[in-house]
């Protein structure tokens, strides 16, 4: 078992390995330092390479990083993401910032999530400007702060933002992924009335009425089950917390539950929670004492869909095949950055190394023979998209 740091790594991959040595753990999670010192490396090797490279404020002492590389057309622009933060290192079995190296994969916090993806687009940018290429587009490399958390740092980017192709680091094993569901959560409560078990008539049984509420959307996840999104599968409800009741002996006068309802491209928050608003006015027409009520959402997170025949789409799909790689575009089972830069109008499309299976897991890593050809697809791409 031999520690990177003790071999000579290529580049890109000398890069991951100093990215992951650097704990980067949101500042949301516990002991999490946030992004300051990842953010200065990132910053410190564009200002080595003479790019142009600034710092933009998203929180105190959190800022994103962004690289910029001229192009021959000063009004397009391609825009490459990757966040800096990694999800806790609870649960890790492995040293989460000693980076090792062992049968052709890199082990660490983030080597994965998705700071191979973030070392490999750093590498493509530097390396295009180191042999003195101008692309046809401005290229901007955007290092983020936030993705695992609140998204606040690509939102913080989007501020004004445009262009006209996006790609997000994400592990997607090098295929390009050009859509993702969207998330609601929230909280559905239901008041009954306190009585004593021994006389439940005086009462009304808060439980009982979730049951109702509960078997109704689950109903509701098999309607859902029927249309199925292509890339994506079908829409779903799922209800993964309840609470209710105090004492055996007591009537339930209060329970609560959560739903997390992923949305396919096209559904709209606001009419989602339309739908699930009338399922609860439908139970309270057939049951008088029945009182619920939904809390504003916890979550929400747009869709993403690109479209299939849009320019970013399309060579991304070439570019691949050309490599011997895998050109169909795919939907991804996770959220990202990339529906808000997509919201912005920019085609966006989430491509990286490493399976999002050895994401936040215990034993995180990536295959470094996927750095390298990632490394290769971003440099292909900024070079040949116009
Ligand atoms: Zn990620």
């Amino acid at each position: 078992m031999l520690k990177s740091r003790r071999m000579k790594l290529p580049p890109v991959h000398e890069t991951l390995a100093d990215l992951v040595r650097i704990n980067s753990v949101n500042s949301a999670y516990e002991g999490g330092p946030g992004e300051r010192e990842i953010a200065t490396w990132v910053r410190q090797f564009f200002e080595q390479r003479g790019i142009e490279v600034w710092e933009q404020e998203v929180f105190p002492n959190r800022p994103n990083v962004i690289a910029r590389l001229p192009g021959r057309d000063s009004s397009r622009r391609v825009i490459l993401e990757a966040h800096m933060d990694t999800v806790s290192v609870r649960g890790m079995s492995i040293p989460p910032f000693e980076p090792r190296v062992e049968n052709g994969r890199l082990h660490g916090r983030g080597s994965c999530d998705t700071k191979a993806g973030l070392a490999a687009m750093m590498h493509a940018v530097a390396s295009v400007h180191v042999e003195g290429i101008q692309p046809p587009c401005e290229v901007w490399l955007a290092a983020v702060v936030d993705e695992e958390f609140s998204y606040r740092g690509v939102l913080k980017l989007c501020e004004g933002l445009g262009g006209q192709a996006a790609l997000v680091a994400e592990p997607t094993g090098l295929r390009a992924a050009i859509a993702s569901k969207g998330v609601l959560r929230w909280r559905i409560v239901v008041r009954g009335k306190a009585a004593h078990s021994g006389k439940p008539h005086l009462g009304v049984n808060a439980i009982n009425h979730m049951a109702r509420i509960v078997l109704a959307l689950e109903e509701d996840h098999q309607r859902l089950a029927a249309r199925a999104h292509p890339l994506l599968g079908p829409a779903t409800v799922n209800v993964g917390v309840i609470h209710g009741g105090v004492q055996v002996n007591f009537v339930p006068d209060m329970c609560t539950i959560e739903i997390d309802r992923r949305l396919l491209p096209g559904e709209n928050v606001a009419s989602v929670l339309t739908h699930y608003r009338r399922m609860l006015e439908t139970l309270r027409a057939q049951h008088p004492t029945f009182d619920a009520t939904m809390d504003p959402p916890m979550l929400t997170d747009a869709a993403l869909e690109t479209a299939a025949d849009s320019a970013p789409a399309r060579l991304a799909s070439a570019l691949l095949a050309g490599m011997g790689l895998d050109g169909t575009l795919c939907g991804v089972p996770f959220g990202s950055d990339a529906s808000k830069l997509s919201r912005q109008g920019i085609s966006t499309l989430v491509f990286g190394p490493g399976s999002i299976d050895q994401a936040h897991v215990a034993v995180e890593y990536v295959d470094l023979a996927e750095v390298e050809r990632a490394f290769e697809f971003y440099r292909s791409f900024i070079l040949r998209f116009t």
